[in-house]
C-alpha cells in the first residue's frame, strides 16, 4: 500500500485529524489538508505520536483555487492520487424564521459545494487510479433534524450528490461512499460557535422546542458520543475494504438511527421520532 495516495479534507481536529493519522499508520501516503496550515499543530503532534509521517497542505473547500492547486499538487509530487476523504465540514444550528437565506447558503457553501468542488478536482485523478471517492456525511444526511435544516439540507445534497454519483463513477473504476456518524465528540459543537442562551434570546416563539432540542443534545454528546478516532475507524474501513458499502455508519447508534428513516417509505416514523425531540 505505501505507494497509495491519500487526500483528506479538514484534518486540524476531529475525525479528519484522526483518520489522517489512521490512514498513514496503515501504510498510505497522506496528505493531510487544513484551510490554515498554522492550524496544524494538534495534527503534527497526533502524527509524531503515532510516529508517522504526514504530507500537511492547504486546501481550503470553499477556494476553488485553493482546491486545484493542493488536488494537482499532489498529483504533480506523488504521481498519483487514489483516494480522496472529503471530510472538511461545518455544523450550523437554526430555523429559517430567524435566520437569513444567506445564512443557508454559507452552510452549503462549505458542506455541499466544497465537497462538489473538491470531488470534481480529484475525479479525474481517481479515475486514473481506479480510486476511492470517500465522504463524511452524517446521520443529518439521512434524518432531518430539528433546528438542523440548513445542516441537514447541506448533507442530504451531498448523499444524493454521491448516490446518483456511485453507479456512474463505478462504471468508471472509482468505488463511492459515504460514512455517516452519529454524535462524536470533536471540535463540531465548540465550532458551531453556538451561545444557547444568545441563540435563545432571539428565538421568539421557536424558544421553548429550542430549549428542548439543545438540552437533548448536549445530553445526547455527554452520555453516548463516539470518539474521533472510533469514528475514524469506518473511514479507515471505507478506504481499505475490499469491496466497501456505500453507506457505512460509525455506530450501532448510527446505524438504528439511520435505519429508522431508510425503512420509512412515507417518512412517518421520522418525523414522530424526532417530534418527540420537542417534547
Ligand atoms: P471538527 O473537529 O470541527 O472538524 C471539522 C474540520 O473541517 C476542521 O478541520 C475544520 O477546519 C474543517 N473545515 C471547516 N471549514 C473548512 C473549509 N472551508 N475548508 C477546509 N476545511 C474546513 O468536527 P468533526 O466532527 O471532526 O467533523 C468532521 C466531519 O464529520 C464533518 O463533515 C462533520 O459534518 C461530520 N460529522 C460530525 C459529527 C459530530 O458529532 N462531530 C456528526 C456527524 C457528522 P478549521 O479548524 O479550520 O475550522
Amino acid at each position: 500500500m505505501s505507494s497509495h495516495t491519500v487526500l483528506i479534507t479538514g484534518t486540524s481536529s476531529g475525525i479528519g485529524l484522526e483518520a489522517a493519522v489512521a490512514a498513514a499508520r496503515a501504510g498510505w501516503t497522506t496528505i493531510a489538508t487544513l484551510r490554515d496550515p498554522e492550524r496544524a499543530g494538534a495534527l503534527r503532534a497526533a502524527a509524531d505520536r503515532a510516529g508517522v509521517t504526514l504530507d500537511i497542505r492547504q486546501l481550503d473547500v470553499t477556494d476553488p483555487a485553493s482546491v486545484t492547486a493542493a488536488v494537482e499538487g499532489v498529483v504533480a509530487d506523488h504521481g498519483r492520487l487514489d483516494a480522496l476523504i472529503n471530510n472538511a465540514g461545518a455544523g450550523h444550528v437554526g430555523t429559517i424564521e430567524n435566520e437569513t437565506v444567506d445564512d443557508v447558503r454559507r452552510v452549503m457553501e462549505v458542506n455541499f459545494f466544497g465537497v462538489v468542488q473538491t470531488t470534481k478536482a480529484a475525479l479525474p485523478h481517481l479515475r486514473a487510479s481506479g480510486g476511492r471517492l470517500i465522504t463524511v456525511t452524517s446521520v443529518g444526511g439521512v434524518v432531518g433534524q430539528p433546528f438542523n435544516e440548513a445542516y441537514c439540507a447541506a448533507k442530504f445534497a451531498v448523499e444524493g450528490f454521491m448516490e446518483s454519483l456511485a453507479p456512474v463513477a463505478g462504471k468508471l473504476g472509482v468505488s463511492v461512499s459515504v460514512v455517516e456518524p452519529g454524535a462524536v465528540a470533536t471540535e463540531f459543537v465548540n465550532n458551531i460557535g453556538l451561545d444557547p442562551e444568545r441563540l435563545l434570546a432571539a428565538a421568539g416563539d421557536y424558544a421553548e422546542p429550542l430549549q428542548k432540542y439543545v438540552a437533548r443534545t448536549q445530553g445526547q454528546f455527554a452520555r453516548s458520543a463516539q470518539t474521533p478516532e472510533q469514528a475514524a475507524v469506518t473511514v479507515i474501513e471505507a478506504l481499505t475494504a475490499e469491496r466497501p458499502a456505500f453507506r457505512l455508519q460509525t455506530s450501532a447508534w448510527a446505524l438504528a438511527f439511520t435505519a429508522t428513516k431508510l425503512a420509512d417509505n412515507d417518512g412517518s416514523a421520522v418525523v414522530a421520532l424526532t417530534g418527540g425531540y420537542l417534547g
